[in-house]
C-alpha cells in the first residue's frame, strides 16, 4: 500500500487544528509530503513535525477535511462506528416513524463526518457528499444501512455530482445507487409530505425548518398566514393543522407551487383555506395590502453564497423584513429567517434591526430559531450553525 502523503503545516497553524477545527484552508499548508490525489487520506502535522490529526484531501480552498485527532487507518469499521452514532442519535429523537419519517442521518461535521450529508425519506435515503472522500465512501454507506435499515431500504440516491461538479469541473450525473425509487410521502410532526428526491430542490425537502414549523402551528389558530418562499409549503401545511383561518404560499418557482398545492391537499385541508401564487417574493410584498396578514413567514434561500455576495444579500434581507415589518398587522407576528453560511446571526439580527428602525414600529423578539436536532453542531465548528431565525411581535 502506498504510504499516505503528510501534510505539513506553516507555524502558528497548527493552533485551530489542536482546537479540533476540522478545516485545514490551502493557505495554511507549508508542504506535503508524497504524492497526494483529490479524495485521499493524509495525516496532518506541525511545523515542528508533530503528529495533529488526519482528514481527507480536496484540491479547494479547504484543503483537508479533518474526522480523526489520533492515528487512525480509516477503514470501513471506522465509517461503519461513525455512521452508528449518528444513527443512535436519530433513534433518540425519532422513535416513532409514524409521528417524523424524514430526517437528515448524517450532517457533516457535526456528526464527524466532515463532507457527508444524508437524508432519510421513510424508505429513500438521499446520500451528498461535499468532498471526493467522502464520495469514496458511497458502499460503505450503503453497506451501513443495509444493515440498520434491512428490508425498509428501498433506495439510495446520490446527488453527490451536482456538488461535486462545480469543484472539480467533472460531467457525473446524479442517481441511484441502489434501486430507483424516487418519491415517497413522508411524515413530520404528523403531517404528511410528497418528496421527490430527484426532481426536488436540496436532497428533496427543507428538513432543518421542522421544528420551526411546528412552532407556527402554535400560534396560527384563527390567523390569517402569509408563506413567502414556501417551496413545498412546509410551513402552510403546518398553519392550516394549526387551525388557520386562511393560509397564502408565495414562490417564485412553478413547480414548488405545485408541490405545495399537493401536500395541502395530501393532509385533506379544505382547498378554500389556501392560496398558492407563483410570484417574486419583493412584488408579492410591494403589492399586497397592509393589516392583510397576521403571521408573515420570511424564508427565503442563501442570498449570499460567498462573502463577495455579502452586502447584496444583505440589503435583500432588510428589503424583504422591511416591507414585511411595514405591512403586517399590530399585534402580528414575523418569522424571518436566513440560511446563508454568509451571514451569521449576529448580521442577520443587526440587519432585521435595521429593517424594523426603517419602519419605526415596535417590535420585540419572541423567540430565536436555529435548525433542529438532526442537524447538530459540534462545538469546535461554530460554522455548521447556518439557520437563523427570529419571531418578532410587532405592534
Ligand atoms: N420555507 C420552505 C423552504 C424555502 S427554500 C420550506 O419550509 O420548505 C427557498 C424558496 O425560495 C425556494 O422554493 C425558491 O424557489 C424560492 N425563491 C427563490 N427566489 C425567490 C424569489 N425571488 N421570490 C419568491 N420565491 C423565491
Amino acid at each position: 500500500m502506498q504510504k499516505r502523503a503528510q501534510v505539513i503545516l506553516k507555524t502558528k497553524k497548527a493552533e485551530a487544528v489542536e482546537r479540533f477545527h476540522p478545516w485545514v484552508f490551502s493557505g495554511a499548508i507549508k508542504k506535503i509530503e508524497g504524492q497526494v490525489a483529490n479524495g485521499d487520506v493524509v495525516d496532518v502535522y506541525s511545523n515542528k513535525l508533530k503528529y495533529l490529526a488526519t482528514g481527507h484531501y480536496s484540491n479547494g480552498s479547504i484543503a483537508v477535511r479533518l474526522f480523526s485527532w489520533g492515528e487512525t487507518e480509516a477503514g470501513r469499521e471506522f465509517w461503519k462506528q461513525r455512521m452508528k452514532k449518528a444513527w443512535q442519535l436519530r433513534r433518540q429523537l425519532f422513535p416513532d416513524p409514524s409521528v417524523t419519517n424524514a430526517y437528515r442521518l448524517v450532517f457533516a461535521e457535526g456528526d464527524r463526518m466532515p463532507g457527508m450529508i444524508v437524508d432519510v425519506y421513510e424508505a429513500i435515503v438521499v446520500f451528498q457528499a461535499y468532498s471526493e472522500g467522502m464520495h469514496k465512501l458511497k458502499s460503505v454507506l450503503v453497506e451501513f444501512l443495509q444493515e440498520y435499515m434491512g428490508e425498509r431500504l428501498k433506495a439510495v440516491y446520490d446527488k453527490s455530482p451536482e456538488m461535486l461538479q462545480r469543484q472539480n469541473g467533472e460531467t457525473s450525473q446524479n442517481g441511484f445507487i441502489l434501486g430507483e425509487q424516487e418519491s415517497a410521502v413522508v411524515m413530520e410532526n404528523g403531517y404528511k409530505f410528497h418528496v421527490n428526491v430527484a426532481q426536488g430542490q436540496k436532497t428533496g425537502f427543507y428538513l432543518d425548518q421542522r421544528d420551526n414549523r411546528r412552532l407556527l402551528f402554535d400560534y396560527a389558530r384563527d390567523k390569517t398566514v402569509l408563506n413567502v418562499f414556501a417551496y413545498s409549503g412546509g410551513f402552510s401545511v403546518f398553519a392550516l393543522a394549526g387551525r388557520a383561518k386562511q393560509v397564502v404560499s408565495v414562490d417564485s418557482s412553478k413547480k414548488a407551487i405545485g408541490l405545495a398545492e399537493e401536500n395541502i391537499e395530501l393532509n385533506g385541508f379544505p382547498r378554500e383555506k389556501h392560496h398558492a401564487l407563483t410570484m417574486d417574493a419583493m412584488d408579492y410584498l410591494k403589492e399586497m395590502n397592509e393589516d392583510q396578514y397576521d403571521i408573515i413567514v420570511l424564508d427565503p434561500p442563501a442570498f449570499a453564497k460567498s462573502k463577495h455576495s455579502r452586502h447584496n444579500a444583505v440589503q435583500g434581507y432588510k428589503r424583504i423584513n422591511a416591507k414585511a415589518l411595514e405591512k403586517i398587522k399590530a399585534g402580528g407576528l414575523l418569522f424571518t429567517f436566513s440560511c446563508s453560511r454568509m451571514v451569521d446571526r449576529r448580521l442577520f439580527n443587526d440587519t432585521v434591526m435595521a429593517a424594523a428602525i426603517q419602519t419605526g414600529r415596535e417590535v420585540s423578539v419572541l423567540h430565536m430559531l436555529s435548525q433542529p436536532a438532526d442537524h447538530p453542531v459540534s462545538i469546535y465548528h461554530p460554522e455548521g450553525a447556518y439557520l437563523k431565525g427570529l419571531v418578532l411581535r410587532v405592534e
